[in-house]
């Protein structure tokens, strides 16, 4: 491509390099400023008339290595790869191409500046709400706890690990005693509170590191307690009854007078039929003590039986 026009009139080399939109700058082997077109003033406050002549290690101290770099890639014959460099505050996308004599040798490079700071901060802000929104599904939004999905995660892992380690684990299932009549009597927004309020109750009794109190729905609740067996389990399942009690949020529809909850205690081993049909089985076993705490009056504690299908009350 000799000349381009424009119907008859010929656009000049050097006018449509003074015309490109991104800044542009001209650069001989040794690092030497060739030319720069008007939108380099951006990067360094200075017209292209006092940069030509002066060498780019003057303007950035990594420009000399990252020439050097891409010298390198030209000779071989490789796509030189863009790279990041920060102008004034803000980060470049930086280009280089080499120009070559008949020869095939580099005698030049033609440089481009890309500012990329939109970019970064959508970039940016995309990643702090993916990261919130992972937190969101990990987490309760009601009570701050564990969520569901983070419960069956957690539960799985931890069978596993039990298994490997020979090692006890229980769960405590916990479910609060009349909670519709308390939300038909109190309302959703004091129900709301009572579970926020429940939660940080039975959270304050789980005193091991390892232990964890999940939301598993509505309002119940899962308690993980590695290295724990049934009879530690019972305990601090009888500690978390007691902390909810202690609270003596009101509640007239049932005989206490105020908040309580009915708790169901399992433990590994239940028979092994691979990790999610055994934290199915464990749930279901501790599910199945529940029912019975329920049906034995409620506000008390009950442990599956250790073939984890006949509960009983303790
Ligand atoms: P039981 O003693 O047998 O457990 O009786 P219950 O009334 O607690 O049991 P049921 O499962 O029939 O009712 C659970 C109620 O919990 C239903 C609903 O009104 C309430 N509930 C579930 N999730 C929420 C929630 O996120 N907020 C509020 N305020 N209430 C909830
Ligand atoms: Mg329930
Ligand atoms: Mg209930």
């Amino acid at each position: 491509m000799s000349n381009i026009f424009a119907g008859e009139r010929a656009i000049s080399l050097p006018s449509l390099f003074a015309a490109l939109p991104v800044a542009v700058v001209l650069v001989d082997r040794d690092g030497h400023i060739l030319a720069a077109n008007p939108e380099t003033t951006a990067l360094q406050g200075q017209p292209p008339e006092a940069v030509v002549g002066r060498k780019v290690s003057e303007f950035h101290q990594d420009a000399a290595r990252n020439l050097a770099r891409d010298h390198w890639f030209a000779e071989a014959g490789l796509n030189i790869p863009d790279h990041e460099m920060t102008f004034a505050g803000r980060p470049y996308q930086v280009s280089a191409r080499p120009l070559r004599d008949e020869a095939g040798v580099v005698i030049a490079f033609v440089v481009s500046f890309t500012d990329v700071s939109r970019l970064k901060r959508a970039e940016r802000r995309l990643s702090e709400a993916n990261r919130r929104l992972k937190a969101r599904v990990w987490e309760d939004h009601l009570t701050g706890i564990p969520s569901r999905r983070y419960l069956d995660a957690a539960l799985t892992r931890e069978i596993r690990r039990a298994r490997r380690e020979g090692r006890a684990l229980s769960v405590v299932m916990a479910d609060i005693d009349r909670f519709k009549s308390f939300n038909d009597r109190y309302g959703h927004q004091a129900g709301d509170a009572c579970l926020r309020s429940m939660a940080q109750a039975a959270v304050k009794v789980l005193v091991r590191g390892a232990d964890e109190l999940c939301r598993y729905g509505g309002e119940e609740f899962v308690a993980i307690l590695p290295g724990t067996d049934l009879a530690g389990a019972v305990e601090v399942a009888e500690r978390m009854r007691r902390a909810i009690s202690d609270r003596a949020v009101p509640h007239e529809d049932v005989p206490s007078g105020h908040v309580t909850i009915s708790l169901g205690v399992a433990s590994l081993p239940v028979a092994d039929h691979g990790s999610h049909r055994d934290r199915d089985a464990l749930i279901a076993a501790a599910d199945a003590a529940l029912y019975a705490a329920k049906a034995a009056g409620r506000d008390r504690v009950a442990q599956a039986g250790d073939d984890g299908s006949s509960p009983r009350s303790t």
